[in-house]
């Protein structure tokens, strides 16, 4: 390929496709995806209902307004959280490749951005390598030259979908600092709980810190062989980490789960009682008692890694891009969007929301400066 592109963007995920979407028709762009298709892993969001944004996100509206005006209705649940009106993640993905193709961008997908050089004269070489399914022939690309790179290839959480960290290396290479990573909005390891495993609950849990209190959440806890999940457990994760120069094992002694299962209950209530049935199902009150039911303790033991994470802590770090523009400080005509920048929120709509809008915002700016917007 000898075409030189205007924009070269490393990724087509979320936030390379908001971005793609969003450039105007004049620039000549390129997406440089590692999977077989764009938007594999949003198809897995939401349990593929796609929880696209949140009520209590600034920028909602703007994407909101965003997806209206492809033609794709929203519906918010009693939480705050958006979905697609169709409550199908596979929508959404549908309608920003639509985009994308309308914008004219070229897709090359099964190829994986290895090294980006940035070029004497301005603008970036970008050698990739063919990544086909097994049984397929490899045959790289011709290296890519482009103006200007957007780097849009996620964090490390949930490598099954092609987020293996190479965004960092890449931002590495080119001079970016990339702050501790670590996955988090995961399940909680806390002990042999197979007897329990499959039984979803409602509850309040908190996560203690050397006995006190640190966060606590509240929703569905759903038991698994050796701990907790559901939204509520994930979000406390971003809480269990280790300070500097300590082990993973180490940190994990200072925090614990204080559980309460009847959180709509006094303790009166149930003193008075006969037994913890009938609020608690019964596999689960035969293991918890009355003394037990509203401060149930458990040992946190780790948590869930990388293959389990819906998200990464940490990413490039925010002091060397311009956040209005999501411009590099240090390399002119290279932005950042999405999950490899050091931002990250709790679940329910808040990292795609982060994804969509970052996209847009390097998007636009690129026009801007390529007087094309
Ligand atoms: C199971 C699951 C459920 C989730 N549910 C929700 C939810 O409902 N709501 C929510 O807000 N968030 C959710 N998240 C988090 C959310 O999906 C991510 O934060 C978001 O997708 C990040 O967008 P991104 O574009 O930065 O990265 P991604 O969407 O991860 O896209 C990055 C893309 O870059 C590609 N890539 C990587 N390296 C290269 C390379 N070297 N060359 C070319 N391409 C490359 C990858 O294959 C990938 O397609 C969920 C995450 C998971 C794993």
């Amino acid at each position: 390929m000898n075409q030189r592109f205007d924009v070269c963007i490393i990724g087509g995920g979320a936030a390379a496709l908001a971005a793609a979407a969003s450039l105007d028709r004049g620039i000549c762009a390129c997406i440089i995806e590692k999977n077989q298709i764009l938007g594999r892993k949003i198809l897995a969001t939401g349990g593929g209902r796609c929880n696209l944004t949140n009520a209590g996100c600034p920028g909602v509206s703007a994407t909101l307004d965003f997806f209206a005006s492809y033609g794709l209705e929203t519906i918010c649940d009693s939480e705050g959280r958006y979905y697609p009106y169709s409550g199908c993640a596979s929508d959404v993905v549908a309608v920003l490749r639509n985009a994308v193709q309308a914008q004219g961008c070229t897709v090359l997908t099964e190829t994986a951005a290895d090294r980006i050089q940035v070029l004497p004269q301005g603008g970036f070489r970008i050698f990739a390598r063919s990544c086909p399914p097994r049984g397929k022939k490899a045959r790289d690309p011709e290296p890519i030259e482009a103006d200007r790179v957007l780097l849009a290839a996620g964090g490390k959480a949930a490598p099954g979908f092609g987020t293996v960290g190479d965004g960092y290396r890449l931002a590495k290479q080119l001079g970016h600092h990339v702050t501790r990573l670590f996955p988090i909005l995961t399940g909680i390891e806390c002990g042999d709980l197979r007897d329990l495993k499959g039984i979803r609950a409602r509850g309040r849990v908190t996560l203690l810190e050397d006995g006190k209190p640190r966060a606590a959440e509240s929703g569905e806890i759903q038991f698994t062989e050796d701990g907790l999940s559901g939204i509520c457990v994930f979000n406390l994760t971003p809480e269990i980490r280790a300070k500097a120069g300590e082990s993973p094992a180490e940190a994990m002694k200072r925090f614990s789960l204080s559980v309460d299962l009847a959180p709509d209950f006094t303790p009166g209530q149930i003193a008075s009682r006969e037994s913890t049935f009938g609020i608690l199902n019964e596999r689960l009150s035969a293991r918890i008692g009355k003394d037990q039911i509203k401060d149930w303790r458990l040992p946190v033991r780790g948590i869930k890694g990388w293959d389990h994470a819906q998200c990464t802590a940490g990413g490039v770090s925010l002091d060397e891009i311009d956040l209005e523009t999501m411009e590099s400080r240090l390399v002119p005509g290279l932005y950042f969007a999405g999950e490899i920048l050091d931002i990250q929120g709790p679940c329910g709509g808040y990292n795609l929301q982060n994804a969509w809008e970052t996209g847009i915002r390097a998007a636009e700016a690129i026009g801007r400066r390529s007087g094309k917007r």
